[in-house]
């Protein structure tokens, strides 16, 4: 494991092969030194103490060449016979004796030097470990003094290791409860006695050498000897102060959140993913007229088993299946009660806001019905009064053709007077079925629409009134909107014809329509060279029959009345800017729509 370390760790092979080969040379010197002195006893002697020096110096190969080298000197000095010594005489049997004992000794002193090296790689591992570890790490021996501290530990503790080792763990790691800073008992003790590793559960601060608290999480376990027995304890630790503020901040937003779902007025229920109930907010418990308790962990298709089969299942399992929200309406007959509910799919379940609509779906019909009986009447009180009116301008245009010569001037004037008047009811009557055939509570699904068509079928129908008025018309390329056809004809003829009515007199009039986007929306802009309207009058006239004329201009003052409810049913907005005496421009929104035309 640690090879490279120790390939690190060992010396130089010319260091050490360099000694295998000077010591067998300074060994024959010493040797041939001190044959005065010993004489031709031990002749290897010298020769065994540079092999033992080389292989304890260099490892097992420096010993074998040392050894195989003394041999070789050995037997040339034989051979030379150089000097007196015990193998100037060439005794193989000595010479193998010191091949064999040089050999043991390299093996010996290999072994040694392998030793001290594995354990030198092994305390430097150990030592790199507990410097690179992001926890502190403090170690005792079993008289449970300080032995050994990292750096994380020296830094979270203030002591250093010199200045520890050998101190009682109590001063060094001083540790007190978290809120009562009653002190914490290091479970040392337990550890020593057991044999087992320990968590501190309460939460607990320790108290630096400076006096500094630092919030910890911290554990202990034993240090076991080679037979098993209990030789110390390691307490590991760390700074948890990050770790218990990102907690802090979590209880509160999950405080704040609950705050919010406990504030608001929608009903709110979180479903788990087997459709259990996991929360429910106090506006829901209202709603629902049961207590939170007696819902949560039920399981919401029991709970609701007029719901299964329904659009409120349907949606519900599409929500969760596509991620994505659905909201609908729905009546739940137990109950007789409608719901306006909103559903959110996200990791925790489906989260459901609602609300009960059931007032406002029950004035909707009361004021659908309302529509529909006033639309009636209308028709039918249109084709009475049309009657008596047709019956007014027969008898008039009889009588004048009657008494024709006999009528003096003033008796004309009276004549006219009654069949304008007639004419006036009948527009009246016009404009009356007029708007009231806008449904406000119509149910028809807005077609997509060419405005640009609609414009032009409108001063189609316009083009008399154009012609006689010499006007000036022209309008940019309008878009696809989502309306119904008829209905944007009628808001063009009224608006372009007002444009024609309220001219100046003597002036050319100049009527321009343009459009522009705004979101999902488009803003029409109808703008004439008019006589313009009095800023006070500007609100009064989408009012039905709100007039600031009188019969100079015919008109029934139903025609702005009705293009804001064609505009509104569409959820658009019909309002005006104008200049007196300058013009008007009448501006109108309605829903932008792509694709084809219907
Ligand atoms: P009507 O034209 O039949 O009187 P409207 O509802 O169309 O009814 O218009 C209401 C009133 O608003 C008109 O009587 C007129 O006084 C004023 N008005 C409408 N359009 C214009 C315009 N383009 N310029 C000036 N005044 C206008």
């Amino acid at each position: 494991m640690e090879t490279r370390l120790v390939k690190r760790l060992s010396r130089s092979p010319w260091a050490r092969y360099g000694l295998a080969v000077v010591a067998p040379v300074v060994a024959l010197l010493i040797r041939v030194a001190i044959v005065p002195v010993v004489g031709d006893k031990i002749p290897y002697m010298t020769f065994l103490v540079a092999t033992a020096a080389s292989a304890m110096y260099g490892g097992y190969a420096a010993g074998a060449v040392t050894t195989l080298l003394g041999a070789l000197l050995a037997y040339l000095f034989a051979v030379l016979h150089f000097g007196s010594l015990a193998f100037a005489d060439a005794d193989y049997a000595a010479l193998a004796l010191f091949v064999t004992t040089g050999a043991v000794i390299s093996y010996l002193g290999g072994r040694a030097v392998d030793a001290t090296l594995h354990e030198n790689a092994l305390r430097i591992l150990c030592q790199s470990t507990l410097v690179s570890i992001g926890d502190a790490v403090i170690s005792t021996d079993d008289e449970k003094c300080v032995r050994l501290m990292n750096p994380v530990a020296e830094s979270l503790t203030g002591w250093t290791e010199a200045e520890a080792k050998g101190k009682p763990i109590a001063d060094v790691f001083r540790i007190v409860e978290e809120g009562t800073q009653t002190p914490a008992t290091i479970p040392i003790d337990a550890i020593l006695e057991t044999g087992k590793a320990v968590s501190l559960t309460q939460p607990t601060e320790l108290i630096s050498k400076t006096g500094k608290r630092i919030p910890i999480d911290d554990s202990g376990a034993p240090i076991l000897d080679d037979r098993g027995l209990v030789a110390g304890v390691v307490l590991v630790f760390r700074d948890s102060s990050l770790r218990r503020q990102a907690e802090r901040e979590l209880i509160a937003a999950e405080k704040r959140a609950r705050t919010i779902l406990e504030s608001i007025s929608d009903g709110f229920i979180l479903l788990d993913h087997e459709w259990r109930h996991a929360q429910v907010n106090s506006a829901a418990e209202r709603i629902m007229g049961v207590p939170a308790g007696s819902l949560i962990g039920k399981n919401h298709w029991e709970e609701y088993p007029a719901t299964v089969g329904t659009q409120v299942e349907t949606l519900y399992r599409k929500a969760v299946a596509d991620g994505e929200a659905v909201h609908l309406e729905n009546y739940y007959e137990p109950w007789d009660r409608w719901f306006d509910i909103s559903a959110y799919p996200s990791a925790e379940g489906l989260a459901l806001y609602f609300r009960d609509i059931t007032e406002r779906k029950r004035s909707e019909a009361a004021a659908r019905r309302a529509s529909e009986d006033l639309k009636q009447f209308t028709v039918a009180a249109t084709h009475d009064v049309r009657e008596p009116l047709r019956m007014i301008s027969v008898y008039v245009a009889l009588l004048e053709r009657r008494l024709g010569d006999h009528l003096d001037e003033q008796a004309k004037t009276f004549m006219t007077y009654v069949v304008k008047g007639a004419q006036r009811i009948s527009r009246l009557i016009d404009g009356l079925g007029q708007f009231s055939r806008v449904g406000e509570f119509d149910d028809a699904e807005p077609s997509i629409v060419d405005s640009d068509a609609a414009l032009r079928e409108a001063l189609e129908d316009l083009q008399i009134a154009i012609a006689e008025a010499g006007a000036d018309i022209s309008y940019d390329h309008l878009p696809l909107v989502a309306a119904d056809h008829t209905h944007l004809c009628q808001l063009f003829q009224n608006l372009v014809g007002n444009g024609l009515k309220y001219s100046k007199p003597n002036s050319r009039p100049k009527i321009h329509i343009s459009v522009e986007s705004e979101g999902p929306l488009y803003v029409f802009a109808v703008k004439d060279n008019g006589i313009g309207i009095p800023p006070q009058h500007q609100a009064k006239i989408f009012l039905p029959f709100k007039r600031l004329h009188g019969a100079e201009i015919a008109g029934a003052g139903i025609g702005l009345a009705t293009c804001k409810r064609i505009v509104e049913r569409y959820g658009g907005t019909l309002w005006v800017e104008s200049i007196d005496g300058e013009g008007s421009t009448f501006y109108f929104s309605l829903p932008a729509a792509e694709g084809p035309v219907h």
